[in-house]
């Protein structure tokens, strides 16, 4: 094998629990991720890397330099997201099937299985050595997956040191699951040109266009007297945020596809007396995510116009914006990771992504950053596997990527 410890530096990250904590206001969410954090910076300085730097908001930053006469050429970088996603994250074993046949059911556990009737996207794995749960876990290759594939082929770059390149930096950071880790992300000391997630998923992800993203929360205050006595008095905010919901469009996540945007209510809780609602709009263009901002407020105006006093208070607030808005005015790294892609016999898939990465955030933040795949499927939940092979091939690119920026 190419890369011989990729595999064990997979499994041995993947057994680590970095589950991130939504609910929590420090900073990385959970020390959990700081401790692995510590343990790659050890890892890193015994590879060889210098310069190792812990930045404020957690990340992990560190480079190799140049090699003699490619001083300059410009900086790129390597960035993956250490936590994982909100599911169980306690005793992760990971399970390694070798030589997939393509088209057995591979039990996790007695109760569980990847059944390729359920997954057909397992029919793509002929030949595959897979790497799974056990059935009670996620895997936690998103981004597990990413960390592993960068730090290899760092060390593969430091051992060859015949191979000529520019200066490389590299970030590893907390809490992408929970949509704040790189909320801060400093381009400036990372100061690469631009650089690359490698956070996707199926072999030949190359995504650089992504969702603009913002959040809503509703807070309803009612008038709580005895139903019985509620004629004309009685105000209900659950019923207040409901009627909000079924005032907006019918474009929700389970109706709509491809280039639709949508409104998501995640949450809805309370009583009689106050009530909150959370709600997601995502849309693919920056003006159409201004409009669905304004059509639930313009419904929020009127659940409120049917009572004597405001009732539902709205809070909006932008999340990430769509980079394609930057990147297709600026497309030196897709280039690039295509070429790397095209040499590799690799056929991209540039797809938009209904979703956001932490690419979106440094993109805007300065350093143009579109997102790889990592070779891994089925993310955020026990069905979670990663293919060997195309965690290999997600090596190879990181490389040939640096191959051919450093000629
Ligand atoms: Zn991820």
């Amino acid at each position: 094998m190419k890369y011989e410890n990729l595999v064990d530096r997979f499994i041995e990250y993947a057994k680590i629990n970095t589950r991130s904590n939504e609910n929590s206001k420090t900073i990385p969410s959970d020390p959990k991720e700081v401790e692995f954090l510590k343990k790659l910076a050890g890892e890193l300085k015994q590879i060889g890397f210098s310069d190792i730097r812990t930045m404020k908001d957690g990340y992990l930053f560190s480079k190799i330099p140049a090699t003699k006469g490619k001083e300059n050429i410009d900086r790129i970088g390597f960035i993956a997201h250490v936590d994982t996603a909100d599911f169980n994250a306690e005793n992760i074993q990971p399970e390694i099937h070798e030589n997939y046949d393509g088209e057995s059911i591979i039990k996790l556990n007695d109760e569980y299985s990847l059944d390729p009737s359920v997954f057909p996207n397992l029919r793509n794995y002929k030949g595959h050595t897979l790497i799974t749960t056990d059935g009670t876990t996620l895997l936690g290759a998103d981004d597990k997956a990413g960390v592993a594939e960068i730090i290899t082929a760092m060390e593969y770059l430091i051992k060859h040191s015949e191979i000529e390149h520019g200066e490389i930096e590299i970030a590893f950071g907390p809490d992408e699951e929970i949509g704040t880790g790189a909320d801060n992300f400093d381009t400036d000391n990372f100061a690469a040109k631009f650089a690359y997630t490698i956070d996707g998923s199926v072999k030949g992800e190359l995504e650089w266009a992504t969702f603009s993203a913002s959040a809503a929360v509703l807070k309803a205050v009612g008038t709580q007297v005895h139903p019985s006595d509620g004629f004309g008095k009685l105000i209900n905010p659950l019923a207040a945020l409901i009627d909000v919901f079924n005032l907006l469009p019918n474009e929700r996540p389970e109706n709509t596809k491809g280039d639709q945007g949508y409104y998501y209510m995640t949450d809805l809780s309370g009583n009689g007396d106050t009530a909150t609602a959370k709600l997601i709009i995502r849309d693919f263009k920056r003006d159409g995510l201004k409009k669905r901002k304004q059509i639930l407020a313009d419904a929020v105006d009127k659940v409120n116009a049917q009572y004597s006093h405001k009732v539902i208070d709205l809070e909006q607030y932008d999340q990430y914006y769509n980079m394609a808005d930057i990147l297709k005015n600026n497309m030196e790294s897709v280039h690039l990771a295509e070429a790397a892609f095209r040499e590799l016999g690799i056929v991209p898939n540039e797809e938009p992504v209904r979703g956001g990465t932490d690419g979106s955030k440094i993109t805007f933040l300065g350093t143009p950053t579109p997102n790889i795949f990592t070779g891994a499927e089925n993310l955020h939940g026990r069905y979670e596997f990663s293919s060997v092979q195309n965690m290999e091939l997600a090596t190879d690119v990181i490389l040939k990527i640096i191959e051919i920026h450093s000629k």
